[in-house]
This record gives C-alpha cells, structure tokens and sequence, in this order.
C-alpha cells in the first residue's frame, strides 16, 4: 500500500527517539505508555492502542520535524489534539485523521508485523 510522501524516510526514527526522550509517558496526561519491548499479549486490542504513545506534530507540518514540533501523546490526548470539540471518540474512530495517518501507522505494536528492526 502506497504511503503519502510527506514524512521523511527516518521518521521511525525520530519519532522512536521523542518517545524514548519522554520515557514513554505522555507528555499531557503522562499516562506510561508501552515500549516496543514490553510484553503486550495479555491486551486487547483496543487496551495497546490506548496505551500505545503517539508522536504529533504541534504545528501539524509532517515535515517539521524539529524536536520542538514533536511532542509525545497517547492515543487519547493525541486524539483529543485532533479533536478537540469531540469528547467520546474511540480509538477506532482514528481514521478519522487521514491527513495525519502516517502518525497513527506508527502505532502498530512492534513484533506483531514481523517486519523485524
Ligand atoms: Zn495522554
Ligand atoms: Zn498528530
């Protein structure tokens, strides 16, 4: 599936480093969200997308990647940034953002895909 080129080839990378700098709390709400080695078999579905941490972009510019537009959220205050008038979204509601969706395919649980590091 063809993805919409308007974030950088490393923004792996440098939303893992956001994340890791932020000791995977959100920097809202600081809910301690899952690291990609924690062990996520015993959640649902739904419990690791709430937990999973999210990196926005402040300025909503993809490709403003400056740290200072990067902030860690989890999946309810990125939401909530997104959608701010709406107070009852679920995380299966996210598809509601397909300008942002590179930021949510970022949430897929590491190890689940087997695409390896
Ligand atoms: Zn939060
Ligand atoms: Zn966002």
């Amino acid at each position: 599936m063809p993805k919409p080129k308007r974030y950088p080839d490393n923004w792996q990378a440098i939303a893992l480093s956001v994340k890791e700098s932020a000791l995977w709390r959100c920097a809202k709400c600081h809910q301690q969200c899952l690291r990609p080695s924690d062990n996520t078999k015993g959640l649902t579905k739904s419990e690791r997308c709430a937990l999973t941490l999210s990196v926005h972009h402040r300025n909503r510019i993809p490709e403003d990647n400056r740290p200072e537009n990067l902030i860690a959220l989890c999946t309810a205050c990125h939401l909530s940034y997104h959608n701010r008038r709406q107070s009852n979204v679920s995380p299966g509601q996210l598809s509601l953002f397909p300008d942002d969706g590179i930021d949510w395919d970022i949430m897929a649980p590491s190890g689940e895909s087997g695409r390896g590091n």
